[in-house]
């Protein structure tokens, strides 16, 4: 019963996040506006997602009129598609597991996974400031419990991750009578006199006026639906997808502040899935792992590469493909396989009983499928692997699955104020920056759930910031 009214909770939740709340502070669509006319405030904050939104809660919190804009016509972002949970140290709840993880911890292993290319003092910031970010987590009525193998992660007592995070940023976001949010209304463009950030332009259905603040907070999110942007930057990159992203999230942060000046950090270091499918990556061990041995095929049928070398090679094989598309090819022994169950289950991959059923659903040649995987089984191979013959085992399955952005590594450059730099290294007076748009707190590598930590921590940082200076 209990269980039934927190999933009862949680869809309610859901369907408040998705269809707007009567509170007057979150306007659906904005009023009409005319082109001569500007609006004042003391913070400007774009983006809707968990750094817009908690840069924006903490600088109403300082006091400040604060108005966020969110160009979709939801809040939420790509925080609100995160289906993992949150990094974290020292908390009571690592504590009482008997699982202890340090503030040291947590930064070691932080730039080991980043291959010590991270920024130490952003990232001692950020471990610092952990424990204090679950705290108001829990203070929101959040439930978490330990990850079940990894001692720094934290993951929700029941529910969806991001949405129960969004939901409860929203709710706390509506107490506040001096913060407005605008749906629907783009920022197109940074205000820059004198030297100095003073507002943004911004679009909405009714046309473009200017919105002057004393400070402007970036949340913008990164690349993931930039595939362009992450191609100029990272042309072995070029021709991935959006896939894994929600429609919003098209660097006009990074855009915007390079514009006027600001730095970028690790442009190069951005995270990449080969085999990803709308809004979920197949774990690249269900092709490579050599025991198990399942295979990729493109359009025409017929395999293209070593399934079993690395993820970064992977990457650019699957983009030269035609259309940039592979398929996903494995039998009954990898669908027993964890990753295998999730791969059918998330990516809802097509079941059939035989290769050529399999290929008649998937849109390739039955013919030539067959023939590839009978070669492969009598162990012809053109490309280096070393175990064959194993994809015998019915049922088969099989999906369509192409190359997409999952996380910017890089991002603005930005100190410990959350203020944003520019190419020199300076901060840039009036611009502030939280989330996935700044660079320099993972390098080669992230840990999963620091994401949602520094969205916590600098966005915190970004609204006291903006509100105060
Ligand atoms: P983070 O985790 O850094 O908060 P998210 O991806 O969760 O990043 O959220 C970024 C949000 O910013 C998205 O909701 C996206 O639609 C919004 N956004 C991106 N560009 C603009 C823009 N130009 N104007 C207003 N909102 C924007």
């Amino acid at each position: 019963m209990k269980k039934k009214i927190a999933l009862l909770l949680v869809v309610l939740l859901m369907a408040s996040i998705f269809v707007g709340c009567a509170k007057p502070a979150v306007q659906a669509e904005e009023e009409p506006v005319g082109a001569s006319n500007e609006t004042l405030t003391d913070v400007l904050v774009i983006g809707g997602g968990g750094a817009g939104l908690v840069s924006a809660i903490t600088a109403a919190e300082n006091g400040a009129d604060v108005i966020l804009v969110e160009k979709m016509p939801m809040l939420g972002g790509n925080t609100i598609i995160s289906a993992t949970g949150i990094a974290a140290n020292s908390t009571k709840i690592q504590e009482e597991a008997g699982r202890p993880f340090t503030v040291q911890d947590h930064i070691d292993l932080t730039m080991e996974v980043g291959k010590d290319l991270p920024n130490l003092e952003l990232v001692t910031v950020m471990a610092e400031n952990a424990n204090d970010a679950i705290e108001w987590l829990l203070s929101l009525g959040l439930e978490y419990k330990m990850h079940a193998s990894e001692d720094h992660h934290l993951v929700p007592v029941e529910g969806h991750f991001g949405s129960l995070m969004i939901g409860a940023y929203r709710q706390e976001a509506e107490r506040f009578d001096n913060l407005e949010i605008k749906l629907g209304t783009e920022a197109t463009e940074l205000i820059f006199e004198d030297g100095k950030v003073v507002g943004a332009m911004v679009k909405n259905k009714d046309g473009e006026y200017a919105i002057k603040a004393s400070a402007v907070v970036l949340a913008t999110g990164g690349l993931g639906n930039a595939p362009d942007v992450i191609g100029e930057y990272n042309p072995k990159y070029a021709g991935g997808t959006g896939v894994m992203s929600t429609a919003g999230i098209t660097g006009d942060g990074i855009i915007m502040a390079t514009a006027i000046g600001a730095g970028t950090v690790d442009m190069e270091h951005h995270m990449m899935r080969p085999l990803a499918t709308p809004g979920y990556w197949i774990r690249e061990t269900v092709v490579s792992d050599e025991e198990i041995g399942g295979i990729l095929v493109n359009k025409g049928a017929v395999r293209f590469t070593n399934e079993t070398a690395s993820r970064w090679d992977m990457v650019p094989d699957v983009a030269a493909q035609e259309d940039g598309v592979a398929f996903v090819i494995f039998d009954a022994d990898v669908a027993e396989t964890s990753n295998g169950a999730a791969a059918i289950r998330n990516a809802r991959m097509i079941e059939a009983d035989t290769i050529e059923e399999l290929a008649a659903e998937l849109g390739l040649d039955p013919a030539t499928l067959a023939t590839t995987i009978e070669a492969y089984n009598n162990g012809e191979d053109e490309f280096g692997r070393k175990t064959m013959g194993k994809v015998t085992k019915a049922p088969f399955y099989g999906v369509k699955a192409e190359v997409a952005s999952h996380y910017s590594m890089g991002g603005l450059a930005f100190d410990r104020n959350a203020q944003i730099l520019d190419t020199d290294g300076n901060p840039i007076p009036g611009l502030y920056g939280a989330g996935e748009v700044l660079g320099g707190l993972y390098g080669a590598g992230r840990i999963f759930g620091n994401n949602t930590l520094d969205n916590i921590v600098f966005g915190k940082i970004a609204g006291e910031s903006a509100a105060t200076k």
